[in-house]
């Protein structure tokens, strides 16, 4: 095979050199193999007990959702049920082990694919739900079979640059960081929460490579997280510039970390508050901890993430509780309320298959429909309280009536709780993601009615720009200085600022270094960010003034092009950029 470049979008920065792999789903890596005639009916055994577990863990859920949520939810999963009753399915996928002999996991693979292509043909809305339906059951019987096989691509031996279709925030709940070398995917934008997550881990990452036009074995491969290039059979020569790349960009990242402890002061002494955003709090190093004071965004969706079922409101609050305990009585945790739909779903909460997720059925308009999914979490927070310090966050709020809807639960629930005699702590503060731009439009409204504001940039900018923030296609446009993004952002801060309200920003705007003394000159003074970025952006605080980041983000706020904006920001940013990365 001869050398070849091959482009795509980069979304995480780095360089990576190592073996592919490719992987049919990012979680589940399918084995296909022969088998000898002697083995069908082990084979076939192995299908029964797979579909037996299955059932067992549907009739469950089943029974589960029955009791939280009523009869009419609990229909999606009778839906799956028949399916694996299906006699038809059943037979087809034993047929195909006889017939082909091959192993039950690729049959059943196959069997799944055919259908739900035949029933995708069908072209009419519904019959996506079914198609997904069906990938579902087809997904939960594949992970019972290899169940004991350490199926999971994240539990491989070797170091790899895993190449998938996409990477959803359910399938990163898994991944073995340690063996992860990079990451390409065929779809996903900048700001899609599988480009947050890898570049919090500080994983390279590369979207809009089609998976088609690679060879079916690649062996070795190189990553460049930083233009967007993946070399195919690299030669000698390659090897050397990008291993020397490669390390250059390290000693870039560990000089940014080798931050002397301090204070995020600027040269004029102001303090600004720098926070963590958590997707597992489980997974965080020592290390990460000694930066880490307090938690500016909790996502605690990802908490529901690695799961069979919901978690109960038992169960919730003693996870919060352990939190609150580890992070200590001096430091606040912002726990924003479960946030599904579009890119995160739940394996057990099943949300339609939707032509435009992002602008559908997810975040608090989920929550307001389950209002037992929301009372319970509710509760559960306000009983951790009585721990540590708790802040609640609402995620997608788009008008103000809303804003008072779950205010209302808080009250009731806080009432229920003085009753039963449970203690909770009553200084418990409710606020709002500013990330739709109705509420940046009404924010002053709704900055009345609210303890306090995040400004949650990542959807904030794809709804502004009406760029999707997962599709690779218009990843590029993507861009969170554009003009008006940046008039709004300083307006939504001015708001806050003159109503007395706190503001923060968690979006990935805040662990920019290159946005930071704009943010600052804007009036904001309370950041939330990967613990990755911490370091980076107190650097620029300690090396800045107020006076020279109100200057700064006067004129950017005059500027009418994005392109001047970002010329102009990087000249006056006091920090050397990192080696040719577009993406830092
Ligand atoms: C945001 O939208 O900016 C945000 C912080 O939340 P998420 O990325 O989880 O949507
Ligand atoms: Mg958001």
């Amino acid at each position: 095979m001869k050398r070849k470049v091959i482009r795509g979008v980069p979304i995480s920065p780095g360089i990576a050199i190592g073996p592919a792999f490719v992987s049919d789903t990012a979680s589940i890596q399918i084995p296909f193999y022969n088998i000898d005639s002697n083995r069908i009916d082990a084979e076939s055994e192995r299908f029964h007990r797979a579909i037996d577990v299955s059932k067992q863990q549907i009739e469950e859920m089943i029974r589960e959702m029955e009791v939280k949520l009523g009869t009419k939810d609990a229909m999606i999963f009778r839906v799956h049920m028949q399916i694996l009753e299906d006699t038809d399915f059943r037979g087809k996928v034993e047929e195909k082990i006889r017939e082909e002999k091959i192993n039950v996991e690729a049959a059943l693979r196959e069997v799944v694919s055919w259908y739900s292509a035949q029933i995708a043909a069908l072209q009419d809305l519904s019959a996506r739900d079914q198609s997904a339906d069906i990938r579902d059951v087809g997904n939960r019987v594949l992970r019972n079979l290899m169940a004991h096989e350490k199926d999971h691509v994240f539990k491989k031996k070797d170091l790899f640059i895993l190449v998938t279709h996409e990477l959803l925030p359910s399938d990163t709940v898994h991944l073995d960081k340690t063996k992860l070398l990079g990451i390409i995917t065929e779809v996903g934008g900048k700001a899609s929460h599988a480009a947050i997550l890898a570049r919090s881990f500080g994983i390279p990452a590369i979207t809009g490579i089609s998976i088609s036009s690679l060879p079916r074995r690649m062996g070795q491969i190189v990553l460049d997280g930083r233009d967007g290039a993946v070399v195919l059979n690299p030669g000698t020569a390659d090897l050397t510039r990008y291993e020397a790349r490669r390390k250059e960009f390290i000693l870039f990242k560990d000089k940014l970390t080798d931050e002397e402890d301090g204070e995020a002061v600027t040269l004029d002494g102001s303090s600004v508050e720098l926070l963590a955003n958590i997707e597992n709090f489980n997974a965080l190093h020592h290390d990460d901890f000694e930066d880490i004071r307090g938690i500016g965004l909790y996502r605690t969706e990802f908490i529901f993430m690695d799961r069979n079922s919901f978690p109960s409101e038992d169960e919730q609050y003693h996870f919060y509780r352990s939190v609150l305990e580890k992070i200590g009585p001096d430091n606040e945790v912002t726990f924003r309320v479960i946030d599904i739909g579009a890119d995160k779903n739940l394996s057990y909460f099943k949300v339609p298959e939707e032509t435009n997720p992002v602008l559908g059925w997810r975040g608090l308009r989920i929550l307001f429909e389950w209002p037992d999914m929301f009372i319970a979490q509710l509760r559960a927070l306000l009983r951790a309280s009585a721990h540590g310090q708790v802040n609640i966050m609402l995620p997608m709020i788009t008008e103000l009536e809303e804003v008072r809807t779950a205010n209302n639960y808080l009250l009731q629930i806080k009432d229920d709780l003085r009753k039963g005699g449970i203690p909770f702590s009553e200084a418990t503060r409710m606020g709002v993601m500013v990330e739709v731009p109705a509420a940046a439009i009404d924010i002053v409204n709704i900055a009345r009615e609210t303890d306090f504001l995040s400004i949650g940039s990542n959807d904030l900018i794809q709804y502004l720009l009406a760029v999707d923030r997962n599709n690779a296609k218009v990843a590029e446009m993507y861009q969170p200085l554009n003009p008006s993004v940046l008039k709004v952002l300083h307006r939504v801060i001015r708001a806050a600022i003159d109503n007395g309200k706190q503001i923060s920003m968690c979006g990935e705007m805040a662990g920019n270094f290159n946005y930071t003394q704009l943010l600052l000159g804007m009036g904001l003074r309370r950041f939330s960010m990967a613990p990755f970025y911490i370091n980076g952006v107190r650097r620029i605080i300690r090396s800045t003034t107020i006076a020279d980041c109100e200057r700064i983000a006067g004129r950017a706020l005059n500027m009418r092009t994005m392109k001047e904006i970002r010329t102009y920001l990087k000249r006056m940013n006091p920090l050397s950029p990192p080696p040719g990365g577009k993406t830092f």
